[in-house]
């Protein structure tokens, strides 16, 4: 497919798909199409809203230890799953990091990373 973008159709400035018009949200404010496509828009305000729900843990419940928030002490069921998916992907990149110099040192000391969640 080679085609020009025909008439209709948009680029969307985040996932640069070329999409039609109702592919779009249009502001309301001056009537004219968001650059983000509905799909990215959406996914926009997701990630932002989480980000904001991530600012709402109060100190107190940070960790003094950590620093991080105290996971299970945290009531808002939202905020929790945003902590827990973060705190996952932390542990899984630690774990890659270590195993990846084991692998470079030929440390064959045991890891205390499971190949696998159990769960
Ligand atoms: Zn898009």
């Amino acid at each position: 497919m080679n085609q020009a973008v025909g008439i209709g159709l948009y680029v969307c400035s985040h996932c640069g798909e070329k999409l039609a018009l109702q592919e779009f949200n249009v502001s309301r404010k001056d009537n004219l199409r968001e650059h983000y496509c509905k799909k990215c828009s959406r996914e926009y305000a997701r990630r932002y809203r989480s980000s904001k729900k991530l600012e709402r843990v109060s100190p107190e419940q940070l960790s003094p230890r950590t620093g991080y928030p105290v996971i299970t002490e945290i009531k808002d069921p939202d905020v929790r799953m945003a902590l827990l998916l973060q705190a996952k992907a932390r542990v899984r990149q630690m774990c890659l990091d270590k195993r990846r110099r084991q692998r470079e040192t030929g440390d064959d000391e045991p890891s205390d990373c499971p190949e696998k969640s159990s769960r």
